[in-house]
């Protein structure tokens, strides 16, 4: 028989669980298999974890991992992957924003023969202009500087095969843009259309901090360009300066006057010690990223697992 997984993460969602379980178990009970539904509790804060746990206790179907802290949406999903155990594994956000029925849709494309599902948002609704713009922008930004093919506007919510997600744990990197990761190994991949709806209830767990470190991972994870942008700003200064020098000598022995500025002088100055200084900022980004990965670290810390079978076919990397 087949078996599905659901995996959500959860940070400080306790004004949703309830509804989210409700409306996920109403989904699945009626897909044409068995199911799990994976909650990850990130480090909650509120009463998360407690209500995660007394929905574990009365239904068999929910298991709970608990980190040890707040590791990050994109660690939790991870763990998610990596400890489920269907066939097909179905990664969603926990505030009902991507609405739980597009799933059987997910699964039908999947019975189809398709390895990636993923849901490809029409329209947000209930996000400020603010997140869709630099969303949209973010998007277009990404595709131009990678080579790999991530489709725009989609978020992490897919479904994906069991090969796909064995592929995905044998990718052990830190800072990590998982839906990105998912375009890299490949498989048979396509989108189901779905309208972002608002979030049941709360606010968002993405403060823009979290968004810009996103940001930086998907675009340090994927592409070298913005390490050859030094290379290309100062083969262009250096070319337009040598055109300047000639100017000079040229009117200092042509005209004889030459111009005082002490201004022009201070203002780039300024202005090279600002390119150069963006320049070590990016090259910072991708070295602290390097340093991530020698320490090698493990990608989360579990606190407690509830409702999993000791199963060593599905233990983590932990
Ligand atoms: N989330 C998480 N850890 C975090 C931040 C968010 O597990 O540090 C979860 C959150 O509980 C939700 C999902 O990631 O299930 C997406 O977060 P949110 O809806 O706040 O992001 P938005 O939709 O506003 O981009
Ligand atoms: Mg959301």
């Amino acid at each position: 028989m087949i078996k599905y997984s659901v995996v959500v993460p959860l940070y400080n969602e306790e004004l949703v669980i309830a509804e989210t379980y409700k409306r996920l178990t109403a989904v699945m009970q009626t897909a044409d298999g068995d199911y799990e539904l994976v909650f990850v509790n990130d480090g909650s804060r509120d009463k998360t974890e407690n209500m995660a746990k007394e929905i574990t206790q009365h239904d068999p179907h929910v298991k709970l991992i608990n980190f040890s802290r707040n590791f990050g949406h994109q660690t939790a999903i991870t763990a998610g992957m990596d400890l489920s155990s269907g066939q097909a594994v179905v990664v969603i956000d926990a505030d009902l924003q991507d609405p739980p029925e597009v799933i059987l849709q997910m699964i039908e494309k999947w019975k189809a023969g398709y390895d990636v599902v993923y849901g490809k948002r029409l329209v947000r609704k209930g996000e400020t202009f603010f997140k869709k713009v630099t969303a949209k922008m973010f998007y277009r930004f990404l595709s131009s500087m990678t080579n790999i093919d991530i489709p725009v506007d989609t978020g992490d919510f897919r479904l994906l095969d069991r090969k796909v997600i064995d592929s995905m744990r044998t990718l052990t990197e830190k800072n990590r843009y998982v839906r990105g990761l998912v375009s890299w190994v490949g498989f048979k991949q396509t989108a189901v259309e779905y309208v972002r709806e608002e979030r049941f209830a709360g606010e968002t767990k993405y403060p823009l901090k979290k968004m810009l470190k996103f940001a930086g991972d998907a675009v340090t994870s994927f592409s070298y360009k913005p390490l050859k942008l030094a290379g290309y700003m100062g083969y262009t200064i250096s070319f337009l300066s040598f055109i300047y020098l000639i100017y000079v000598v040229i009117r200092k022995l042509a005209v004889g006057d030459f111009d005082a500025g002490w201004a022009s002088t201070v203002a780039i100055s300024l202005f090279f010690n600002g390119i150069i200084l963006i320049v070590l900022g990016i090259m910072g980004e991708y070295v602290g990223r390097i340093y991530d990965e020698c320490k090698n670290r493990p990608l989360y810390i579990i606190s407690e697992k509830v409702g999993f079978d000791e199963n060593p076919d599905t233990k983590a990397t932990e």
